[in-house]
């Protein structure tokens, strides 16, 4: 059994082109994320976790934001491309679980269509929980935490 760890971080943008996605869900809120890919802080925390026990890198190493490929690509295609990419290493993932600090927008009307996005694109249960930032101000974007648990055969 390994445990890891991922975080993620993006700061507001005022593009009004670009769409706020987090957890594979388009939230209706006025908000963006600036980044090279869509932005999508909880994807790629989720990404983070899976990785980082795994010695396979982290997301800025397999998934360069110089590449052009990468340009505001879907993440959770890239956090299913992780899972595979992972699973073909020998790893088994058993959950993930994360805490994703917003103060705009609210999580919880889009929490379980994001859980399921995450959990259909790694094979195995995400949860999520959103946490307000109670008071801090100046808090211009959005945060993720991830944990995950992970398993081999061969130990
Ligand atoms: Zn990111």
């Amino acid at each position: 059994m390994r445990i890891g760890h991922g975080f993620d971080s993006h700061g507001f943008t005022d593009d009004p082109n670009r769409p706020l996605i987090l957890g594979g869900v388009e939230f209706e809120s006025g908000l963006s994320l600036a980044g090279h890919s869509d932005a999508d802080v909880v994807a790629h925390a989720c990404a983070d976790a899976l990785l980082g026990p795994t010695k396979l890198g982290d997301i800025g190493t397999v998934f360069p934001d110089t590449d052009p490929q990468y340009e505001n690509a879907n993440s959770i295609d890239l956090l299913r491309y992780v899972a595979t990419l992972i699973a073909k290493d020998g790893w088994e993932i058993i959950n993930i679980d994360c805490s994703v600090i917003a103060e705009h927008p609210t999580i919880q009307p889009n929490k379980k269509l994001m859980e399921s996005n995450l959990s259909e694109a790694i094979g195995a249960p995400v949860t999520l929980k959103g946490k307000s930032t109670e008071g801090f101000t100046d808090f211009n974007g959005i945060l993720c935490y991830a944990m995950c648990l992970l398993s081999r055969a061969d130990g």
